[in-house]
C-alpha cells in the first residue's frame, strides 16, 4: 500500500504534538505547518525585552516540537492576508480581539491549499472538542470544515471518536480504533496520553501564543483603531503595540516609552516618521511619540518621559526632542506621580 501522507497544523503545544504522534504511530508520514500571523507571541517578546540573567531565551515551540518529533515543519507567513481576518471577522471576536473561529477557518483553508499542491492525503489538527470556548466547540468544529470547504478531509485524532467519521478513516488510511475521544477543558487525558507515548517535553498550557487573546494588547489595538477612526494596521503598528509602556496624555498624542535597554534598542528602529524624546546627559528611556506636538504638548511629553528616567526626582531635567533629524532641547520638571493619571495608560 502506498505511503499515506498527512499535513498537520502544529502550534507546538501538547495537543498538536499528541495528534502528530498518534498518526506517526500508525505509520503515516507526517509533515506540519505553523502559520505566522503577525500576532504570534514567540520570537517577538524575546527580541524586544531584556533576557533575565541565567534564563534561557524563549524558544519557538513549533520548531522545537518538530525537531523533537523528527518531522518536517513548514513555516508560512500569512500575515498579509490575515489583516482581513482580524479587522472584519465574520464570526466576531472572542474575549479580546481574537477572531478564533475565522482564524481557524483561514488556517485550514491555507493548509488545504498546501495539501493540494504538495500531494498530502488529508489534514489534521490537535483540536479537542470543548477545550476552547470559540473555535473548539462541538457545533463550531463542523462549521470550520464547512467554511474551509475541506469536505471530510480534516481529522482531529484527539477527539475523533466524538465526531463523525472522516474520509481518511472511512477509506482505511487511518485506524479509527487507535484515535481518541477526548473532550472538555481538563488536560488530564492529554497528560496521561503524553505519558503513555513517552512525551516528556511540552510547553505549559498557560503560555499563550497569540497576542490577540491578550487583554492589554487588545486594548492597545482597539485604541489604535479608535484613534484612526478605522480598523487598519500595518506590520509596523502591530510590532510597536508589543513594546514599552504606552500612554495617551492627549487625545491625538501617543507616547511609547522603552522599559529597558533592549526595548530602547527595539524602538530605535521605529524612529522614522515619529518624534523621539530622551534625556540629555542622563540615563533614561527612549520614547517615541505619534502625533503632532504644539509647544504645550512638547512640554507635557518631555515632563512625562523624564518621569521614567534617572532624573525623575530632580527638580529639572533637560530633554532632547528629535523630529526629522532636528534636535531641540527643553528643560522641564519631571511629572510627579500624582499628575500621571492611570487613564493615560493604554
Ligand atoms: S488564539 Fe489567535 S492564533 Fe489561535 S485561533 Fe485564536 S486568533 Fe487564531
Amino acid at each position: 500500500m502506498a505511503t499515506i501522507r498527512a499535513l498537520g497544523l502544529l502550534s507546538g503545544g501538547l495537543d498538536s504534538i499528541l495528534a502528530t504522534r498518534l498518526l506517526m504511530e500508525q505509520g503515516i508520514e507526517v509533515e506540519c505547518v505553523n502559520f505566522y500571523t503577525g500576532f504570534c507571541v514567540q520570537g517577538h517578546t524575546s527580541a524586544i525585552r531584556n533576557q533575565k540573567p541565567g534564563k534561557e531565551p524563549p524558544r519557538h515551540d513549533a520548531l522545537y516540537a518538530a525537531q523533537q518529533l523528527g518531522i518536517k515543519l513548514h513555516i508560512e507567513d500569512i500575515s498579509e492576508d490575515y489583516v482581513r481576518i482580524v479587522t472584519n471577522p465574520k464570526y466576531g471576536y472572542g474575549k479580546n480581539l481574537n477572531p478564533c473561529l475565522d482564524c481557524k477557518v483561514f488556517m485550514v483553508q491555507k493548509a488545504w491549499e498546501m495539501k493540494q499542491k504538495m500531494g498530502f492525503d488529508f489534514l489534521f489538527t490537535g483540536e479537542v472538542v470543548g477545550e476552547r470556548p470559540m473555535s473548539q466547540r462541538k457545533d463550531t468544529m463542523p462549521l470550520i470544515e464547512r467554511e474551509a470547504d475541506v469536505k471530510g478531509w480534516l481529522l482531529r485524532p484527539l477527539c475523533a471518536h466524538v465526531l463523525p467519521e472522516t474520509e481518511p478513516e472511512k477509506q482505511g488510511m487511518v485506524d479509527r480504533s487507535k484515535l481518541h475521544g477526548i473532550t472538555g477543558r481538563s488536560r488530564k487525558p492529554q497528560f496521561a496520553l503524553a505519558e503513555q507515548l513517552g512525551i516528556k517535553e511540552y510547553p505549559t498550557p498557560a503560555g499563550g501564543c497569540c497576542f490577540l487573546t491578550d487583554e492589554n494588547y487588545a486594548r492597545r489595538l482597539q485604541d489604535l483603531w479608535t484613534q484612526r477612526g478605522t480598523k487598519v494596521y500595518s506590520m509596523e503598528d502591530i510590532l510597536l503595540l508589543k513594546a514599552g509602556r504606552q500612554l495617551r496624555p492627549l487625545p491625538d498624542v501617543k507616547v511609547i516609552v522603552g522599559r529597558d535597554q533592549s526595548e530602547n534598542n527595539f524602538l530605535q528602529g521605529f524612529r522614522q516618521g515619529r518624534i523621539a524624546v530622551r534625556a540629555k546627559d542622563l540615563p533614561g528611556p527612549l520614547a517615541l511619540v505619534e502625533g503632532e506636538l504644539d509647544e504645550a504638548a512638547v512640554h507635557l511629553v518631555c515632563r512625562l518621559v523624564a518621569r521614567f528616567g534617572k532624573g525623575k526626582n530632580s527638580p529639572e531635567v533637560t530633554m532632547e526632542v528629535e523630529k526629522s533629524g532636528t534636535i531641540e532641547a527643553f528643560t522641564v520638571a519631571p511629572l510627579p506621580p500624582e499628575e500621571l493619571p492611570e487613564s493615560w495608560y493604554i
